[in-house]
């Protein structure tokens, strides 16, 4: 039996031990509570930290990726629209003359040239007769320099020396006179000349170019056309010369055998013009023979050229 006492006694001792274990456990469940939520917020900060960390690295490493990534397939591309082709298929001259250069003021001069695309497609007969060397391509890339190209004091313009963009003498005044020496004495015989194209500017050029381009394709067109840079009428020195009243002639090469064109062929050098472009000298000038199309380069270097039946490329010995 227990006594009052010890029945206190034992409640004393109940509280006491509810009372240590309380405070244990509440001592305890602080502790449990602070330990685990200081890890928690270090381990969330820790976290916050990576994630932020992650997400401001994240797009750096992506842009790094993406960059390379666009660029690579880009520059390949660019690269690939340069056209490769190799102008080793260029024709043979075609036998019949090309009106290589309408004259810009009329409409009849320009009518030659549309007939002859049919020629441009018969040249694969003779491929092996194509030399590399062949005054008539244009060399791969080649681009208008800042000088034209004199030799001899003589102005050089063809296929491999073409001239510069803004070079644009206009008509030369020394060539008009002389055109007109010549125009004059060729009255007296009854032939009544006329220079219906002479000096082209560039852009001229350019525009005439680009229509045949447009029309027959650049392959075609620069077998009757200069290329805008090219053309010897740019140099003001150049003079297509017909005969007025018979416009059926002008920039033809029918012109050679009339009256007009024999008389003119004979007597150029006289007065200081040169045929240009003779018969079978194709691949030394460029151009196909051109009966209508002389060329001044002064009395001394005409009459040479003329006497020994070379070439302007022959006489400046570019060729
Ligand atoms: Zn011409």
């Amino acid at each position: 039996m227990k006594s009052r006492y010890s029945h206190n006694q034992d409640k004393k001792n109940t509280y006491i031990k509810w009372g240590a274990g309380g405070l244990l456990a509440l001592l305890l469940l602080a502790g449990t509570w602070l330990y685990a939520n200081g890890w928690d917020v270090e381990r969330s900060f820790a976290a916050l930290k990576g994630q932020q960390a992650e997400e401001t690295e994240a797009p750096k490493e992506e842009v790094d990726v993406q960059e390379p990534a666009v660029e690579k397939p880009e520059q390949p591309v660019v690269e690939k629209p340069q056209e490769q082709e190799p102008p080793v298929e260029e024709e043979p001259p075609a036998e019949e003359p090309k009106a290589e250069e309408p004259a810009a003021e009329t409409p009849a001069a320009e009518e030659p040239k549309a007939q002859e695309p049919p020629a441009a497609e018969e040249p694969k007969e003779e491929p092996a007769e194509q030399q590399p060397a062949d005054a008539t391509t244009y060399q791969d890339g080649i681009k208008l320099p800042a000088k034209p190209t004199y030799i001899n004091n003589i102005l050089l313009a063809n296929k491999q020396h073409p001239l510069p963009q803004n070079y644009a003498p206009g008509e030369s005044k020394e060539a008009r006179a002389a055109f007109e020496a010549m125009k004059k004495d060729a009255q007296a015989a009854g032939i009544n000349l006329n220079a219906f194209s002479t000096y082209r500017e560039f852009a001229r050029q350019k525009q005439l170019y680009e229509g045949y381009a447009a029309k027959d394709g650049a392959k075609a067109a620069d077998r009757y056309s200069a290329r805008p840079g090219f053309s010897e009428h740019q140099t003001g020195l150049a003079f297509d010369i017909g005969e007025a009243g018979q416009e059926q002639h002008w920039a033809s090469a029918s012109f050679g055998a009339t009256k007009g064109g024999k008389w003119v062929k004979a007597n150029a050098h006289k007065y200081g013009f040169i045929l240009r472009y003779p018969e079978g000298a194709e691949k030394i000038t460029g151009y196909m023979h051109e009966s209508w199309h002389f060329r001044y380069v002064g009395n001394a270097a005409a009459k040479e050229i003329f006497a020994k039946g070379i070439t302007l490329e022959e006489y400046l010995g570019v060729h």
